[in-house]
């Protein structure tokens, strides 16, 4: 049990795949038929079938079918988010291409909790019951990054924005300036959410897909006697977009987040793939985001990566590229 913990926790990876059901918004043509492309044969293996003659077995951690609810998809996060009180850092990322569920799964909608809240309150549950001779707080950041930079989320009203930049110390990553929120309870934790969301959103409608956000909780445990404490951190990582934009078709601003995009996700996916073949060199540095996760990806961390499909055969294509980003970090 020892060792495998051991084993655990340098650096492996838990890959899960989410696929969300078919909508209405789907393409419903002759050509592509209502049913879905994707199969659930076991409970950890999923067959892409986009047609008659191509079928192909993935392997993952976990797949969680269109019929399963948030409680589930926390249920696979549930060992990662204790040991953030334990004093590790955790790092969850929600990687695919827009409209396959990524915010939805971690950020839920009204009256249907996705992982951030659902960690939160596990976590508040968790510091109200550990033992009495420790105090456990809550606090959180919210970032964006967006064409390589950062910007703070959690900003009072009026307050003028710091250039933000990232800085590596033997004591982590850091981002000095940064807003950061002590939380007392889900209430509070709620509303600073939204308040990040709004920040988020002003950047336009879509704005939203073509950044990082980056929701971080700090819990840290500290000794009533001796004062003793230390911290771990949970980030939640809603990526952007992953789909390729087509080439031409967009404007030098589109094209200019596009590249800034696929450079980083291209980063992210080169560090994953580092980690799981226990490379001694891990290229962190060349991207924000992998700059950032720095000190919760790897070793002494855990790392969960939440891959999430559309089922529909026009997004054939998407979902192949997802499913092989998810094969680099396993
Ligand atoms: P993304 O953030 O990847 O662009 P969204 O999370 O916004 O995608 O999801 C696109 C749409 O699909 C939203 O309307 C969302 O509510 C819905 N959706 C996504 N996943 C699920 C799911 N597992 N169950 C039900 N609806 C879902
Ligand atoms: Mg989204």
């Amino acid at each position: 049990m020892l060792i495998n913990q051991l084993l655990d926790l340098k650096g492996s990876i838990r890959v899960i795949c989410r696929i969300r059901p078919l909508m209405s918004s789907d393409a419903l043509t002759a050509a592509t038929s209502s049913s879905s492309i994707l199969e659930i044969p076991t409970p950890d293996t999923l067959i892409l079938a986009p047609d008659r003659t191509e079928r192909t077995l993935y392997d993952f951690d976990r797949v969680i079918g269109p019929s399963e609810g948030q409680e589930e998809v926390f249920n696979e996060a549930r060992s990662l988010v204790d040991s953030v009180v334990e004093g590790y850092n955790v790092c969850m990322l929600f990687f695919g291409p827009t409209g396959s569920g990524k915010t939805y799964t971690m950020s839920g909608r009204p009256g249907d909790l996705g992982m951030a809240a659902n960690a939160l309150s596990h976590l508040f549950r968790v510091a109200k019951e550990v033992d009495s001779k420790q105090q456990v707080r809550l606090s959180a950041s919210m970032l964006e990054i967006y064409n390589e930079q950062i910007n703070d989320l959690l900003l009072a009203q009026n307050q003028q924005a710091p250039k933000l930049d990232i800085k590596e110390s033997s004591a982590g990553v850091e981002v000095p300036g940064l807003t950061i929120k002590p939380m007392a309870g889900m209430q509070e934790a709620e509303a600073i959410m939204q308040r990040g969301k709004a920040a988020r959103a002003s950047s336009g409608p879509e704005g939203a897909t073509r950044s990082h956000l980056v929701l971080t909780i700090y819990v840290t445990c500290t000794h009533r006697s001796t004062e003793a404490s230390s911290t771990g951190k949970l980030h939640l990582v809603d990526l952007a977009g992953s789909e390729r934009i087509a080439k031409g078709a967009a404007s030098a601003e589109r094209t200019k987040e596009a590249q800034a995009i696929h450079k980083s996700l291209t980063a992210l996916g080169d560090v994953m793939q580092a980690l799981q073949q226990k490379s001694s060199h891990v290229p962190f540095r060349n991207s924000k985001l992998t700059r950032l996760l720095e000190d919760s990806v790897g070793f002494n961390s855990r790392t969960m990566v939440v891959l999430t499909c559309s089922p529909a055969a026009e997004d054939a294509a998407e979902t192949r590229s997802t499913l092989e980003f998810g094969l680099k970090a396993r």
